[in-house]
C-alpha cells in the first residue's frame, strides 16, 4: 500500500478554554444580546463565550451558565511534520459589532504563538426575522500555510436538562432515544456523534420535553459538504451540542468560511414538529426537486410493486417462491437477491459473475420470472473490493481505495467465518465509478436483471489521498461523484428490462440518483435488539413524497447461511420456522411498515410458511392489498400526525437474530418489550383527502376512538368519511362544523383505512 502521509502529523487544538477559565477574574459575564420577542442570545463582551440562549414564547433558559467553559467554536489544525502535540494557543483579543438588531459580529484574534499571529475568527449569528431560529456562520482568516482539519461550530455548552427528554434523530429512518443523558452516561466517550451525508440522512436534530420546550438543531447546507453532530454529557449533567466541519485540506486559502449555516433554534411540541420544521426548508431544496420519484422517472414496475421478497441463493430459493407469492397475492411482487453472485458474501466483492448458478440457469430463471410478473433487483455493494481476492491483486484497486488522513486504507472484517476483509473503494476515483458502472452493465446487460440494489450507498468516506482527482479529505466530491456514477451506470444500460438502481440507507441528497431507499429500521429490533430507543419515521416525515421507501429483515425463519462459506460452521437447519412466540413481532414490523408509508417486504419467504404461518401470511398480504387501495396516501402522500386515540400495549417476545447464521450455532435472542397493539399513520393525498391507516395485532377486538378538528389538517369543515378494508369501501359518516368524530371497532389483527374527504 502507498503511504500518502510519512511524517507524523499533529492536530493544534486551541484552547479557547483557557482565556476565560484561566483568566475568570478579567470576565466580566456582561453580556450583549440580541432578540426577536422569541428567541433571545446572550455572549460574554468580555470573551464571546454564549451565556444565555432563552425561549422567549415558552419561557425556558437552556443554558446552565456555570458550565459554559469555553467559545462558541473550536478549529484544528493539520501538520504532517511532527508529532502531535497541543500548543494553547488562544485569542488574547475579542471584540464585537451589533451592526442591527438582530445581527451579532463576534472577532477573536491576537492568538499566542508567532506562527498563528495571523489568524482571526470571526462568527456571524443572526435571528430569524420571525421564527424561534438562529443562523450560525464563521471564517478563520490568516490561515495561509496551514490546513484546517476540522471547525466545531456552533459549539453550545451547558445545555440543562429539559424534563422528561427524549432525543429525535435521523439516523437513517429515525431514532428516538429516551432519557439520552441516561444512556450517555453508560457510554465510555459520554457522545453521541453522527456522520451526515450518512448514517445521519437529514440534518436535524431535536432534543425536548413535549409539554414543554425543544432544542432544535440543524444545517442549511443544500451541497452535501461532510460533517458531523454529536451531542455530549458532561460532568454537571449538562449537554453540549457540536456540529464538526470538515474542509478540505488546502494550504493555499488565506481564508475559509464555512459555506453553509447552521440553524439553532427552539420549538414546542415532539419530533414531528422538528420535522415539520426541517420539511419547511428540505422540500425545497434541489434533491427534493430533481427527486426521481415525483420526476416520475422511477420504473413503473419499482413503483408498483405491492410487496418485496428478500430471498438468498439460487434462483429456485428466490424467483420460485416469489413466483408462488404472487401468484397467491394477485399484486406484483417483486425480489431483492442477496447471494446470487459467484463469490463468497462479504468477502469476494467484486467478483460477482458469473452468478453461483451458472450464467444460462441464471438468466433462464430471471426471465421466466420476469415472464411471471416478477422482477428482480440484485446485491451488489457499490463500496467494497475483497482484499484477498484475485482482482485484487490483478487489478492494483489500492490506489483507487479510500485513505484516512494518515494514509491508511479503511477496510474492515464482516465475515466472521473466514475473516477475509473488505477494502473501501473512493467513490471520487474514475477507477471505481467504471469499475462498478461495468459490473451494474453486466448485471442487467448481460444478465438480464432489473437492476441493482447498491448496497452501502447512502453513505461517504473522507479520503485523503492525494493522487485523485478530488478535493483532499472534507468537502462533498462523494456526493456529486455519486451522481456521476449514477448518471454513467444509466447512460450504460439497456431500457429493455426497465432497470432500477436501489440504494441501502436513505439520506436525502441522494434522492435525485437512487430509485429506492431501504430504511431496513422498520424492524430494527430484530438487529440491534431492544434498548431505549424507538424507531420513528423521521426521514418519512420529511420526504415521503419525494422518497419510496421499501426494505425489511421481518421474517418468520432462522437465518440463512451461505453455501459458499465454511461448512464446518454450517448449521444443520436454516430457514427453518422461527419460534411462534416470535410471530407477534413479525406483525408489528408489517404494521409499523404499513402505516408509515413503505412498500412492504418479507425476508426469506417460503410457500410452506402459507400453511404453517397461516396468519401471520394473511396478515402480510391483506396489508399489501389494502395499500394497494390507499396508493395516493400510502405511496404519494404527505405525512400528518395522527389521532390522538388509545394506543393499549402488550409485552411481546422478540427475537434478535444474527442476519445469517451465527458463528457459534446461536443464531437467536430473545428479548421482552412492551410494544403497541394499534398502529397508524396519517397521511395527505395531492387532491386534498386525509387517509388514516390504522393496523391492530392484537388478539382482540380494538375499539378506536377519535376526534379531530378538520383545521388541524387544513380541510373544509363538512365531507364525509369513508372507512375501507379488505372488505371493500364503505361509508361511515360524515362531518360538519370541522368536527370529525370516528369510533371504529377493528377486529382482531385487523386492518383499515378511514379516509376524510372534505366537500369542495
Ligand atoms: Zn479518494
Amino acid at each position: 500500500m502507498k503511504t500518502l502521509y510519512s511524517n507524523f502529523f499533529f492536530v493544534l487544538v486551541f484552547y479557547c478554554i483557557s482565556l476565560c477559565a484561566t483568566c475568570s477574574e478579567r470576565i466580566t459575564r456582561e453580556l450583549v444580546f440580541i432578540e426577536n420577542g422569541k428567541l433571545q442570545l446572550g455572549f460574554d463582551k468580555g470573551n464571546g463565550s454564549l451565556i444565555v440562549y432563552n425561549d422567549l414564547v415558552n419561557p425556558h433558559s437552556f443554558i446552565e451558565k456555570r458550565a459554559v467553559t469555553g467559545l462558541p467554536w473550536e478549529i484544528n489544525f493539520y501538520n504532517h511534520e511532527e508529532e502531535e502535540k497541543k500548543d494553547k494557543i488562544i485569542p488574547t483579543s475579542f471584540n464585537y459589532m451589533k451592526p442591527e438588531p438582530f445581527t451579532l459580529i463576534l472577532n477573536w484574534s491576537d492568538f499566542s504563538g508567532n506562527e498563528n499571529k495571523n489568524l482571526k475568527i470571526t462568527a456571524i449569528v443572526t435571528l430569524d426575522s420571525k421564527k424561534a431560529l438562529s443562523y450560525w456562520s464563521i471564517t478563520a482568516k490568516g490561515i495561509k500555510g496551514k490546513q484546517i482539519q476540522s471547525i466545531i461550530f456552533p459549539k453550545i455548552e451547558g445545555i440543562a436538562e429539559i424534563g422528561n427528554e427524549k432525543l429525535a434523530f435521523p439516523h437513517w429512518m429515525g431514532q428516538l432515544i429516551n432519557d439520552p443523558r441516561s444512556v450517555l452516561s453508560k457510554r465510555g466517550t459520554k457522545s453521541i456523534d453522527w456522520n451526515y451525508p450518512g448514517p445521519l440522512s437529514m440534518q436535524c436534530i431535536a432534543l425536548y420535553d413535549k409539554n414543554r420546550i425543544g432544542f432544535y438543531a440543524s444545517c442549511n447546507d443544500s451541497l452535501a459538504y461532510t460533517k458531523n453532530f454529536s451531542y455530549t454529557l458532561d460532568t454537571l449533567n449538562t449537554l453540549t451540542y457540536k456540529l464538526t466541519n470538515y474542509p478540505s485540506l488546502d494550504s493555499t486559502l488565506d481564508s475559509y468560511t464555512i459555506p453553509y449555516e447552521a440553524t439553532v433554534g427552539s420549538f414546542k411540541g415532539d419530533w414531528i414538529n422538528a420535522a415539520e420544521q426541517y420539511r419547511e426548508w428540505g422540500v425545497k431544496q434541489k434533491w427534493s426537486r430533481e427527486s426521481r420519484f415525483p420526476n416520475k422517472v422511477v420504473p413503473n414496475w419499482l413503483e408498483n410493486t405491492a410487496l418485496w421478497v428478500w430471498n438468498r441463493g439460487m434462483s429456485d430459493n428466490v424467483l420460485t417462491p416469489a413466483v408462488e407469492l404472487k401468484q397467491k397475492l394477485e399484486l406484483p411482487v417483486n425480489v431483492i437477491w442477496h447471494w446470487w453472485h459467484g463469490c463468497s458474501y462479504d468477502e469476494g466483492f467484486p467478483e460477482y459473475f458469473p452468478p453461483r448458478e451458472g450464467g444460462k440457469s441464471f438468466i433462464d430463471a430471471v426471465s421466466s420470472a420476469q415472464q411471471n410478473g416478477v422482477n428482480s433487483m440484485v446485491y451488489m455493494n457499490q463500496l467494497q473490493w475483497g482484499d484477498d481476492t484475485e482482482s485484487w491483486e490483478k487489478e492494483q484497486p489500492s490506489n483507487f481505495a479510500v485513505k484516512d488522513i494518515n494514509g491508511n486504507m479503511l477496510s474492515h472484517t464482516y465475515n466472521i467465518f473466514t475473516g477475509k476483509s473488505l477494502t473501501n473503494m473512493c467513490m471520487g476515483t474514475s477507477f471505481w465509478r467504471n469499475k462498478y458502472a461495468s459490473l451494474c452493465d453486466r448485471a442487467v446487460n448481460t444478465y438480464q436483471t432489473n437492476g441493482v440494489y447498491m448496497d452501502q450507498a447512502c453513505t461517504h468516506r473522507r479520503c485523503y489521498d492525494s493522487n485523485h482527482s478530488h478535493s483532499i479529505g472534507g468537502g462533498n466530491y462523494w456526493v456529486t461523484s455519486f451522481g456521476k456514477l449514477t448518471n454513467q451506470i444509466r447512460s450504460k444500460v439497456s431500457d429493455k428490462n426497465n432497470p432500477a438502481f436501489a440504494g441501502e440507507g436513505c439520506g436525502e441528497v441522494f434522492l435525485p440518483f437512487l430509485d429506492a431507499m431501504l430504511t431496513l429500521q422498520v424492524s430494527r429490533e430484530r438487529y440491534a435488539g431492544v434498548g431505549e430507543w424507538e424507531t420513528i419515521p423521521f426521514f418519512q416525515a420529511v420526504y415521503h413524497e419525494y422518497a419510496l421507501t421499501y426494505g425489511s429483515y421481518s421474517s418468520l425463519v432462522t437465518p440463512p447461511y451461505d453455501e459458499l462459506w465454511p461448512k464446518e460452521y454450517s448449521p444443520k437447519e436454516t430457514e427453518q420456522l422461527l419460534d411462534a412466540d416470535f410471530n407477534k413481532q413479525f406483525l408489528m414490523e408489517q404494521a409499523r411498515a404499513f402505516v408509515w408509508g413503505m412498500q412492504p417486504t418479507i425476508a426469506n419467504y417460503h410457500s410452506f410458511l402459507n400453511s404453517e404461518r397461516a396468519e401471520e401470511i394473511d396478515y402480510l398480504l391483506d396489508i399489501a392489498k389494502l395499500r394497494y387501495q390507499a396508493l395516493k396516501y400510502l405511496l404519494y402522500g404527505e405525512f400528518c400526525r395522527s389521532p390522538q386515540t388509545d394506543y393499549p400495549e402488550e409485552e411481546i417476545k422478540i427475537s434478535k437474530l444474527s442476519i445469517y447464521a451465527g458463528r457459534k450455532g446461536k443464531s437467536v435472542t430473545t428479548f421482552n418489550k412492551k410494544v403497541s397493539l394499534l398502529y397508524s399513520g396519517t397521511w395527505k393525498a395531492k387532491d386534498n383527502s386525509v387517509g388514516i391507516a390504522l393496523a391492530s395485532i392484537s388478539n382482540d377486538t380494538l375499539p378506536v376512538h377519535f376526534s379531530i378538528n378538520s383545521e388541524d389538517y387544513k380541510l373544509s369543515d363538512k365531507g364525509k368519511i369513508y372507512i375501507t378494508t379488505t372488505n371493500g369501501k364503505e361509508l361511515l359518516g360524515s362531518y360538519s362544523n370541522g368536527l370529525i368524530n370516528v369510533e371504529i371497532s377493528l377486529q382482531p389483527r385487523g386492518l383499515c383505512i378511514v379516509e376524510i374527504v372534505p366537500s369542495v
